[in-house]
């Protein structure tokens, strides 16, 4: 029997699993769109490197990298580039910015992947290179530079690879399914973690609702003999399926608030990471397509749907039914920490994992908002230990001293004390101001240090100047004072 180790706070809620996860997976449809933002992950803007009238192909580099942090983007189908368009982005801001948009031919040509072989023979550095090539980031939503990842600092002595399939958040499938159908390619991806870490443990966990998930590991385990992965069944409390909270759950072990798990010697990767690292290593093949849960009330057939990145969400609308009539807000990701959306002519990113086209009983925090009632209920539930009704009094106040003190940028934005709050006050919307507050007075400080270091630079600059200037002006007396001194002598 696996021992685990329970972490503190969590909800149990209902999983609406099986509202999308009862549909066969799908295959979408290519899409007749392909939308690409060119922001980065540092807020700048990547240069395109195709340009309206063009022809690209599947797996071609349309945006180039930028360092590790921001890993390439490929086309995911073959078709003409259309323009370079001001687009609403798939991110929380509800910001335009500007993106490659493609019209696809329905030719689907591709580019020539090529594989490899035998990548136990590759060095680490090498496969690092391969998936940093192949556009990979972590697909569990949190969109983190996969080869940065695998390459933890040398100081800390990693052990144990532990592989993310806990799905906790309500209605997201996708994983599942992956599970269900791809198994061989998650262990895998699995094992090609395990030969660039050189660790001999894997601990691959999924929820313990997740039986046919579970059966198809097992299999696919005893079909290749991957007798050193464990798979481990967990319970579905939420938020399990966060990094801090698996480990704990899995080691016992326990990650540093500003820390990463390398610290501790383990290294976590979602499950559909490592199914897209085995493809690309193996296969040549960069990451332009994953699979997507596309569910809630307002959409006729919930399902999830392989799903090439770029498409936009009304073509994965329509494929799935189309809008009941119940429809009433659209989220990307989770009812719990996903975000809303103000049109489906936005794309489906590499960190998409669900579409919820929330139906109106299904709108989180509806309810209106009452005064604290000091229960305590919130803090109860945090997995972070952290006290809600403190931070929600200095968040309101905009008291971003008090809300450091009550650690703030520890909250990882889960929604447990939302979901129990008596008085349907919706902390998570007033931590997350309040740590946009933050972020922008860092962004103040920062210019503001950056416009005094200049200041002092010209300053020390032009006493430099002085300094020389009263230098030369003292040599040139001394040599005239000489000079005249031989002469009269
Ligand atoms: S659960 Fe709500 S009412 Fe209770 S202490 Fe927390 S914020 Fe206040
Ligand atoms: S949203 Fe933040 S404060 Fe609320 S329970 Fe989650 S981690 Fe704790």
């Amino acid at each position: 029997m696996f021992k685990l180790w329970p972490f503190n706070g969590g909800v149990h809620l209902p999983t609406h699993r099986q509202e999308s996860s009862t549909a066969p997976l799908s295959i979408a449809p290519l899409p007749q769109k392909l939308i690409y933002p060119l922001a980065r992950r540092n807020g700048r803007n990547a240069k395109s490197l195709v340009v309206p009238g063009e022809r690209v192909l599947k797996g071609q580099v349309i945006i180039p990298a930028d360092g590790t942090m921001n890993p390439p983007v490929h086309a995911a189908s073959s078709g003409w580039v259309s323009g370079i368009e001001q687009r609403l982005l798939p991110h929380p801001s509800g910001f335009s910015g500007s993106c490659v948009v493609i019209d696809g031919d329905g030719m689907d040509e591709a580019v020539a992947f090529q594989g490899v072989s035998n990548y136990a023979a590759m060095e680490s550095d090498d496969l690092r290179g391969k998936i940093h090539a192949a556009g990979i980031v972590g697909l569990g939503g949190a969109g983190f530079p996969t080869a940065i990842k695998i390459n933890p600092p040398r100081q800390f002595n990693v052990e144990i690879l532990v592989l993310n399939g806990a799905e906790c958040e309500p209605y997201i499938s996708c994983d599942d399914s992956l599970l269900r159908h791809y198994a061989h390619e998650v262990l895998g991806g699995a094992l090609i973690f395990m030969h660039i870490l050189r660790v001999a443990r894997c601990l691959l966990a999924v929820e313990e609702d997740m039986p046919e998930a579970i059966a198809a590991l097992e299999l696919a385990k005893a079909e290749a003999g991957y007798g050193h992965i464990e798979i481990v069944a967990i319970p579905a409390i939420y938020p399990t399926g966060g990094e801090k909270q698996l480990i704990k759950v899995l080691t016992g072990r326990e990650v540093p608030a500003d820390g990463i798990p390398a610290q501790v010697g383990v290294v976590c990767h979602n499950v559909a990471t490592a199914a897209a690292v085995h493809k690309a290593i193996t296969a040549g093949e960069p990451l332009i397509s994953r699979i997507v849960t596309v569910t809630g009330q307002g959409v006729r057939k919930p399902q999830n749907l392989l799903t090439r990145i770029g498409t936009p969400i009304s073509e994965l609308v329509e494929q799935c039914g189309g809008y009941t009539d119940s429809a009433q807000r659209l989220i990307m990701g989770g009812p719990m920490m996903g975000f809303a959306l103000a049109s489906d002519d936005v794309p489906i990113s590499k960190s998409t994992n669900c579409i919820l086209v929330a139906g109106q009983a299904e709108v989180v925090g509806e309810k209106t908002p009452m005064p604290c009632i000091r229960c305590g209920a919130c803090a109860t539930v945090c997995p972070v230990n952290l006290l809600p009704q403190q931070l929600y009094w200095y968040s309101r106040a905009s008291n971003l001293e008090r809300v450091m003190d009550y650690r703030l940028p520890d909250c990882i934005e889960c929604g447990c004390c939302d979901v129990v709050c008596p008085s349907h006050i919706p902390l998570v919307q007033y931590f997350r101001a309040a740590k946009s507050k933050m972020a922008e007075k860092e962004k103040e400080r920062l210019k503001a240090d950056h416009a005094r270091m200049r200041y002092e630079a010209r300053v020390a600059r032009k006493a430099q100047e002085q300094l020389e200037k009263a230098e030369s002006a003292r040599r040139k007396k001394e040599l005239l004072a000489t000079a005249l001194s031989t002469s009269k002598s």
